[in-house]
């Protein structure tokens, strides 16, 4: 079960969620993750680790708070890991959408300040409004 975070920008109304965890849909395999996966480049690349290099899932992928120090926006991605040739590790690296810096993942996403972000369509500090925590599925 995961957790989803729903807040929204008090300027503009926008409303964003988070996900934190994974849902009933977890995925447990490589070969699930592959199908799963959207960018052609990072299918190629596990495709590769998996048939060349005998790449299998080191655990289940969870979704992960991340965020951009150079943006200050909050993103939510799905991080998971392959080991491969024995010892070698693959972690899932994910760019900012706007900046494409490097996303740092959040150490403690139990308080998250929402004050320390903008809100993606404004571009100010103004996010908060109502923050509501839910499970999903
Ligand atoms: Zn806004
Ligand atoms: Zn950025």
């Amino acid at each position: 079960m995961g957790i989803l975070i729903d807040y929204s920008c008090e300027k503009c109304d926008k409303n964003y969620s988070l996900k934190q965890g994974c849902g009933k849909l977890a995925i447990f395999d490589i070969d699930e993750l592959i199908h799963s996966i959207r960018s052609k480049k990072e299918k190629e690349l596990l495709i590769e680790l998996k048939e060349k290099h005998n790449g299998t899932l080191k655990e289940i992928p969870f979704y992960e708070i991340y965020e951009c120090n150079e943006c200050h926006t909050l993103h939510s991605k799905q991080e998971y890991q392959i080991e491969y040739d024995d010892n070698k590790i693959h972690i899932k690296k994910h760019k900012c959408p706007s900046c494409k810096k490097e996303l740092v993942k959040l150490s403690s996403k139990d308080d998250i300040d929402f004050e320390k972000y903008k809100c993606k369509k404004c571009n100010e500090f103004s996010l908060g409004g109502i923050i509501t925590f839910n499970l999903f599925d």
